[in-house]
């Protein structure tokens, strides 16, 4: 397997140099050479496979011999070890639950994923890895779940004060190991710009190997087109048209599913649901891509101004007009996501947490306007993750698992840091 970068097509790395770098030193982002499209026979059979199987053998065909097929083998095994059941709301709309993971919300599959695959290509290197992470809620702590004890890597997590959910804050906060938590005076923005800001540094990579774990990691994309493919799985045979609706901020998921539907799985259009931050939808309105400072709203995964993965979906589309024939936006306010989570309280008596209600209203908005649609919706996270807007839209206490309940008493241990790269670096270096 090759990869190329966004910004000079011509230049290629192999899957270790990509999945280690994360970023391309020209500052576009790594993209496989070849997608290649999986037997027909394999998507017909689909029904037939446990969800590893399906995973092995789409790795198999995308990484093509970059890692020897035993030793694949072991890492799906490890990395895919938890579910992605659908659940029908009714006779059109489906859920696809992406919680089951140890952070419960998608990320998981990403984190574990790239957590193995990361230590599979450092295992004969003497030198520490460091792997920086900006979280805008979810990355943070699936990559901290992801990477704990992982011999000869140690992780940094940047996430904006204030901005994340307390149990997600918990998450990110609690483990130690080789796990540290920085919490920065400003926004998610703020946070990946140091961390982009890093690995351009010249500086601080003479002094200490850099990885990334944000979205824009290769290894974050792949293991997510998995569970596209598990999705289609499950729907009855004669529904399987149905539509895909990704709740999206850094559009890293979405991405994933342009992938699947390039290695071959049918899938015949995608909703990008959005919240008050809405650069995508309106670049599909309007074919100009106006990116902005981020909003803050109770669905703060996905409180993005500038989506780092908008140069892939260009790249896979090539032209404004194939990704509009390919994506349909939806944008809604904080207000319209309350209203979808009570609604699929009262109507279905299934509670979904606020992102997924931002997908639940792109559906519905879509169904009607295209009737006889059946739709699959990503719930990116578990609703108890988020209990501060959940029990006060649904007027009432929510279950929570057992696995997060018990973080509620754990210390938070995290270093105050300003929004500055040069004190984010300053730290760094000391810190080493
Ligand atoms: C990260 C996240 C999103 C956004 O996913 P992207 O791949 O960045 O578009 C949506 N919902 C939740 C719960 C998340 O954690």
């Amino acid at each position: 397997m090759k990869l190329y970068s966004t910004n000079s097509p011509t230049n290629y790395v192999s899957l270790k140099e990509a999945v280690l770098k994360g970023l391309p030193d020209d500052n576009g982002l790594f993209m496989p050479e070849v997608i290649p499209a999986l037997p027909k026979e394999f998507i017909k059979k689909l029904s037939d496979y446990p969800f590893p199987v399906i995973a092995y053998e789409v790795s198999r065909h995308l990484l093509a011999e970059a890692i020897p097929e035993k030793d694949l083998y072991m890492l799906i095994r490890n990395a895919v070890n938890f579910s992605a059941p659908i659940v029908a709301l009714d006779e059109s709309k489906y859920i696809l639950e992406l919680f089951h993971g140890p952070s419960l919300a998608f990320k998981d599959f990403g984190a574990r994923f790239m957590a193995q695959l990361m230590s599979y290509f450092n295992k004969n290197e003497d030198k520490e890895l460091t792997i920086l992470v900006a979280t805008s809620g979810d990355t943070g702590g699936a990559v901290a779940a992801g990477f704990y004890k992982t011999p000869g890597i140690n992780v940094i997590i940047l996430y904006p004060s204030g901005k994340v959910s307390a149990l997600q804050e918990k998450q990110l906060t609690t483990l130690g190991e080789n796990i540290t938590a920085l919490e920065v005076d400003g926004t998610f923005d703020d946070c990946q710009a140091m961390v982009k800001s890093a690995f351009l540094d010249a500086d601080l990579n003479a002094h200490l190997r850099l990885s990334s774990a944000n979205s824009i990691n290769i290894a974050r994309l792949i293991p997510q087109s998995f569970y596209y493919f598990e999705a289609y799985k499950q729907l009855p045979k004669d529904e399987r048209d149905a539509i895909f609706c990704v709740p999206s901020g850094n559009f890293g998921n979405l991405t994933a599913g342009l992938f699947a539907q390039k290695m071959g799985l049918p899938i015949q259009h995608f909703i990008a649901a959005t919240n008050a931050n809405d650069v995508v939808p309106e670049y599909l309105a309007s074919g100009k891509y106006n990116p902005k400072p981020s909003v803050q709203t109770i669905s703060n995964a996905m409180d993005v101004g500038n989506p780092s993965n908008f140069a892939r979906m260009l790249d896979l589309c090539s032209t404004w007009n194939t990704m509009q024939n390919t994506i349909s936006g939806y944008t809604c306010n904080d207000d319209s996501t309350r209203k979808g989570m009570k609604e699929v309280k009262e109507k279905y008596d299934y509670i979904i947490d606020p992102h997924g209600a931002v997908g639940y209203n792109a559906i519905k908005d879509y169904q009607e306007k295209h009737p006889n649609t059946k739709a699959v919706v990503l719930e990116t996270a578990h609703y108890s993750k988020f209990l501060d807007v959940v029990e006060p839209v649904l007027e009432d206490k929510v279950p929570i698992p057992e696995r997060l309940a018990v973080l509620a008493n754990k210390e938070k241990v995290a270093i105050q840091m300003e929004n500055t790269f040069e004190s984010f670096k300053e730290w760094l270096i000391q810190s080493r």
